[in-house]
């Protein structure tokens, strides 16, 4: 079985600091299910390309392990294991291409975040739902896919075609997206896993299929056939993936913008957020902010309009709304020096993620009640403990203040994609146990118009550590 990655992004050669792999040398490792080999059949700056090979021990795979005793079924000895690419090549590009996999580069961290013009052949991947469902697999990840089917015996061409295929696909994308793709869809094309799927599977398939498997069309089919048609486990993944799902909120979007921008038109309260929580940034003095949940940006332009902020960084789990953020910015033409302060990336809240560490402060402007109540925890422990800015500056509705809005009918929320709305007792209650589970301090602050009895539309928590 062999996998082959090229890159023909100058310097080419920089793939060998993506994979941990020296272009000058080949290696083999030992794995449980046989050897694997890693070369470069190409090394020059202009392309490079290094090539994964799996030998799999087929005997090995079954000497010793229960039941091999019994039946001596002929499948055991002659299998299609060793020729096709299958759930053990994503055990190998996680064992031996695993800081590659997970977006990190010892040497170059730089690197690991930069789209590269990549190119992947699998040399055998068998494929029961043929060409149609291959296609549908990688086409929507933005590849330009190529297919290569195979003739059972090119000696009784009417027998057909067999199940087996060379895959070959082409994209400009980081590097760890194609690993995460490979990981997460090689075993789903193979349709049968060489190993039990118990629960982490679901945290494996989540995590590898972050920022992509949410907003791809065939995440139900995924899902089943990477569970192995485990449905309680299916069920559980597709239901913590909706939360990421933003397809159905993306088509009404703008609408419910609309709506709760009219809603709180006459108090221009978002001038008044973004106005409290820039003024916070400065007078704390810093200099590396993330907006986490940007939209479309408009803190984002504040920000980069003040020089005090030296790098700024945009995260959205929405594509949409990262485009729009990209036309409104205007970053096609923004020139090189201010360009270089921004950087814009698709994520997700929920899941922890080392491109939000080492920052001074974050800002989430009305981003906390779109996140699903069950998912709270997580974004708790992904924001306080693991991303950790020294300052953390949240807004969110104030629901005393609903009663206000005299359009808005009694008990419903501003906007339909709120999960919820808090009171100033519950947001309080929910910052300072935040706040003193991770060891921050917090400071609640009213924004807008106050009013004697319902106070601000708008409430801010200011955490720092
Ligand atoms: N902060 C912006 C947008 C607020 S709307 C502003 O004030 O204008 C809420 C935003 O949160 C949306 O753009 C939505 O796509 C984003 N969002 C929702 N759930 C998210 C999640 N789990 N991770 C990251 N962003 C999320």
């Amino acid at each position: 079985m062999l996998l082959t990655i090229t890159t023909s992004t100058f310097p080419a050669t920089d793939l060998g600091f993506l994979l941990h792999k020296n272009p000058a040398r080949a290696q083999s490792f030992d794995l449980s299910f046989g050897k694997a080999h890693v070369f470069y059949p190409e090394a020059a700056e202009q392309r490079c390309t290094a090539a994964l090979l799996l030998e799999i021990d087929p005997i090995g795979l079954v000497r010793g392990k229960p039941g091999s005793g019994e039946g001596h079924s002929l499948d055991q000895y002659v299998n299609d294991r060793p020729y096709v690419a299958s759930s053990f090549l994503s055990v190998a590009i996680a064992q031996i291409f695993g800081s590659a996999l997970a977006g990190r580069s010892k040497e170059r961290p730089e690197l690991a975040s930069k789209p590269l013009k990549l190119e992947a052949t699998l040399s055998v991947i068998p494929c029961r739902g043929g060409e149609a469902f291959l296609r549908s697999l990688f086409e929507p990840l933005g590849y330009r896919v190529s297919v290569e089917p195979h003739s059972l015996d090119p000696t009784f061409p009417e027998w057909g075609d067999s199940v087996y295929f060379t895959l070959h696909l082409q994209g400009t994308r980081m590097l760890q997206e194609l690993l995460s793709h490979l990981y997460v869809l090689v075993p789903v094309l193979d349709n049968s896993k060489h190993y039990w799927v118990g629960e982490d599977e679901v945290e494996k398939l989540l995590r590898h299929g972050e920022g992509w498997l949410a907003g791809h069309p065939e995440k139900d089919a995924i899902a089943r056939r990477y569970l192995k048609h485990r449905r309680d486990l299916c069920r559980d993944a597709l239901s913590r993936l909706v939360d990421d799902d933003l397809e159905e909120l993306e088509s009404t979007r703008e609408n419910q913008a609309r709506q709760e921008a009219g809603l709180e038109e006459k108090i221009r309260l978002h001038d008044h957020r973004m106005g409290a929580v820039v003024a916070v940034l400065r007078e704390v003095g810093a200099k590396s902010v993330m907006d986490l949940g940007c939209g479309e940006g408009r803190l984002l332009r504040d920000l980069l309009a003040d020089k005090t902020f030296e790098r700024v960084l945009g995260m959205d789990v929405s594509h949409r709304a990262l485009e729009f953020a990209s036309d409104k910015l205007k970053l096609e033409r923004m020139p090189d020096i201010q360009k270089a302060r921004l950087q814009l990336i698709q994520g997700s809240l929920t899941y922890r993620d080392k491109r939000l560490e080492g920052f001074d402060a974050a800002a989430l402007i009305e981003v906390v009640e779109h996140l699903d109540p069950g998912r709270l925890d997580a974004f708790e422990r992904v924001l306080f403990e693991h991303a950790k800015p020294r300052f953390v500056v949240l807004t969110t509705p104030n629901s005393d203040y609903n009663v206000k809005f005299e359009t808005l009918p009694a008990g419903q929320f501003r906007h339909k994609d709120h999960r919820f709305e808090w009171s100033r007792v519950d947001f309080r209650a929910w910052a300072e146990r935040v706040a003193s589970r991770a060891g921050y301090q917090v400071r609640i602050l009213p924004v807008g118009p106050e009013d004697a009895v319902v106070g601000a539309p708008t409430q801010m928590a200011v955490f720092s550590r």
